[in-house]
């Protein structure tokens, strides 16, 4: 009798949230085909969308170079901006997001390492590692590319059609990319909106990738 209790308050979660959502799809009609396409690409690692519901404070390495440590915060506070459903701030007490400078076991120049609740898809903390071997230009690419993976958005090979921070960049030559590295300064335009849908209440932790591009292509028919 318990477990029916149980199961009978969880079906009633999943119906309410799913008629939430095809209510206020709608806001995607405010972003290019283009955009909605990247961000189908880059919401998902495995079949759910996995993201924060609570406040995030993020712990920045000391050992960090004073230039480093002022990029990472203006960063931090435009994705702040972007998300204006939780609060963003930069603390060295009750972190929940860990920036470190230090080398991963993995031997890459950076790595993400994202913590789930218990039989949930809500994120608990996170972990980016940036090693000290990234040259100066390296640091702030890799930085905003694993911050993606901490706010829950990961990779595609499928999009080449502009510069991202997660899709596939092609570049006609080694001088393109080295500009490319030097000049970036702030999260470029694609990913800031990916990051804005994909913390649109209407995006619910847990969807599949069935459920969201159903709901996509119910909102833009
Ligand atoms: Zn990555």
């Amino acid at each position: 009798m318990k477990y029916k209790i149980i199961l009978f308050a969880f079906l009633s979660f999943f119906d309410f949230a799913c008629t939430q959502q095809n209510k206020s799809m709608a806001f995607l009609s405010k972003y290019s085909k283009l955009e909605i396409e990247y961000y189908q690409q880059i919401a998902f690692k495995e079949d759910k969308i996995r993201k924060w519901d609570e406040d995030i404070v993020i712990y920045i390495d000391p050992k960090f170079d004073d230039q480093f440590k002022k990029f990472a915060a203006r960063i931090i506070f435009e994705v702040d901006s972007l998300i204006p459903n939780l609060k963003i701030n930069i603390s060295d007490k009750n972190y929940n997001i860990q920036i470190l400078y230090e080398d991963n076991n993995l031997n890459t120049m950076g790595a993400a390492s994202t913590k789930l609740y218990f039989l949930s898809s809500k994120i608990k903390s996170s972990i980016i590692w940036l090693s000290p071997l990234n040259s100066k230009n390296e640091l702030r690419f890799n930085f905003c590319h694993e911050l993606m993976h901490a706010f829950g958005l990961y990779h595609t090979k499928k999009f080449q059609k502009t510069h991202s921070l997660m899709g596939y960049n092609m570049f006609k030559s080694i001088e393109d990319f080295e500009v490319f590295r030097e000049t970036f300064h702030s999260i470029p335009s694609i990913d800031k909106k990916a990051l804005e849908i994909h913390y649109n209440e209407c995006i619910e932790s847990g969807l599949s990738k069935k459920d969201l591009l159903l709901l996509i292509n119910q909102s833009l028919s």
